[in-house]
């Protein structure tokens, strides 16, 4: 798999430090408001990534933060006339609904902030006794920028060509500096503002520590992968890497990514040119999931331009593939054994491992009913799973790897009539799964049933299991499946879920 790697401007090959593992961290939202389709870009691909390495069979370990304490948190809360702490509450919930919206799985850990103050004091304290950062009288601590050496080196600047009268220096409260460069690890409250104790002053961390900490609390002192937008390279990300290589001695992560920039009809989204939108807004009219189709259909590290026509033909396109699953799905017999099955119930050693490749034999040597020309066809089949996985391992071209999932479903609809082997139609489903799954796409049709529609199905089907009328249960567990309903039988009874 090649990365292409901030740090070194190339793609490179990705070894992981620990065999089977990743660790990766991807700078999350600062929650002062609903989350915005800009924020959403890095959310989606970095998620896809993640899906992209589990697939691979890899174990990861995803930390993604929440800003939960900064000044437009404090100033949003001020307005509102609510306590900072409750207003990013809210925010994180709602983050939490869009993110599930835009099928984006939560992170095996989401650190917040707040919650991570001792972490930060201890590392600012090493940086003081490293000699890497001094606090000023007024109880404000600078990293100190010059005394390390390789800064610069993930924008690829060097700190003497920046011009001076750098926007950093003009920074108000922030005199006290020994040089322009030196940016803020705690800063001392001022009146009315959130505050912790600490050795140096009452008051609260600068935005760049919290990443350094939480990276190292949960992945270690060198992760494998570190991501976010690309407006975070400088100085966010250079400022990470300062802070956490000074403070352990050893590099902080091996590969960078960078997505690049949503614009809105070509400009940049800002509030005062009215063309910023939240997820929230863009959901009035089109689903998450076609929020996410929309940003895949590009690769993740050119500019993206937001329009109505991209998003009207991410929608058809998102159709085209949902449709073929939904339509072979309807011709598998997707029934567990409780008839007496056609070709022998699967043992979980012969349900499709991760990465089904297509082996147009039985693994486990059992009987199958393919015909030889089926066999040809999951050949064919199979090679645009090859297709997406050559686009996935170079850079993640999730672009390249919707194009293979357009040309399989193509494929389908055109190679699956009546008569299909049992075996052939669930192998090409699971196929398909297998990819969409990877991209994040749901393809369980919603469910306009109501839940009284749907218990008395269920009422029904166990009327006709009682009378071992099976071919009737099965038919109606098949038509709540085909509806997005799922049925688990247990001790208890039959429990329902919408999928
Ligand atoms: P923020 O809340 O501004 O710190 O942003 C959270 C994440 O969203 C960061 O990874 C940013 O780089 C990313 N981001 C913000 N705006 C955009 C945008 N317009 N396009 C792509 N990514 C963005
Ligand atoms: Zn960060």
């Amino acid at each position: 798999m090649k990365i292409y790697n901030t740090l070194t401007r190339k793609k490179e090959e990705f070894t992981p430090i620990e065999e089977g593992k990743v660790r990766m961290y991807v700078c999350g939202p600062t929650v002062y408001n609903l989350i915005h389709i800009g924020n959403a870009r890095p959310m989606i691909i970095f998620d896809t990534v993640r899906r992209y390495f589990e697939y691979k069979g890899y174990d990861v370990n995803y930390v993604s933060n929440f800003t939960d304490v900064d000044d437009k948190i404090i100033k949003a809360a001020n307005e509102n006339g609510e306590a900072p702490a409750d207003l990013a509450k809210r925010f994180i919930e709602e983050c939490r609904k869009d993110m599930e919206s835009m099928a984006v799985r939560p992170a095996t850990t989401h650190p917040l902030a707040t919650q991570e103050i001792d972490g930060m004091i201890e590392m600012i304290s090493t940086l003081i006794e490293k000699g890497h950062a001094y606090a000023a009288p007024d109880g404000t601590v600078y990293f100190r920028v010059r005394s390390f050496k390789a800064y610069g080196k993930l924008s690829h600047r060097d700190i003497d060509d920046l011009e001076a009268g750098h926007r950093e220096i003009k920074v108000t409260g922030e005199e006290m500096k020994e040089d322009p460069f030196d940016f803020v690890l705690w800063k001392p409250m001022k009146e009315g503002e959130p505050f912790w104790e600490s050795p140096w002053s009452k008051g609260r961390p600068g935005w760049h520590i919290e990443c350094s900490v939480m990276a190292k609390r949960y992945l270690g002192d060198t992760i494998d992968i570190h991501a976010g937008g690309e407006d975070l390279i400088f100085p966010h990300h250079e400022n990470e890497i300062a802070q956490s290589e000074a403070a352990n001695g050893v590099p902080f992560s091996n590969y960078w990514m960078h997505n690049g920039f949503l614009n809105i009809d070509n400009k940049k989204m800002s509030k005062s040119l009215g063309n910023f939108f939240t997820v929230r807004d863009i959901e009035k009219k089109y689903e998450g999931q076609v929020l996410r189709f929309f940003m895949l259909s590009a690769h993740y590290r050119s500019p993206l331009n937001f329009s109505d026509t991209l998003m009207e033909s991410a929608k058809t396109g998102l159709e085209r593939i949902v449709n073929a699953v939904v339509n072979l799905r309807e011709k598998v017999d997707i029934t567990p054994a409780e008839t007496p099955a056609k070709t022998p119930a699967k043992t979980p050693a012969e349900t499709p491992a991760k990465t089904p490749g297509i082996t147009p034999k039985d693994p486990a040597g059992g009987e199958v009913d393919i015909t030889p020309a089926e066999q040809d066809l999951l050949t064919k089949a199979d090679s645009y799973r090859i297709k997406f996985e050559e686009a996935m391992d170079d850079d993640f071209n999730t672009a390249d790897a919707v194009s293979a999932v357009f040309e399989l479903v193509r494929f389908i609809n055109s190679n699956t009539p009546d008569g299909s082997s049992q075996e052939y139609l669930k192998r090409l489903l699971d196929l398909t799964l297998s990819l969409t799954d990877v991209l994040g796409i749901d393809t369980m049709p919603k469910t306009d049933l109501l839940d009284a529609d749907i218990e008395a199905l269920i009422e029904e089907r166990n009327a006709a299991r009682k009378e071992k009328n099976f071919a009737r249960a099965d038919e109606i567990r098949d038509e709540l499946l085909n509806k997005g309903i799922i049925l688990e039988d247990t001790r208890e009874g039959v429990k329902w879920k919408r999928a």
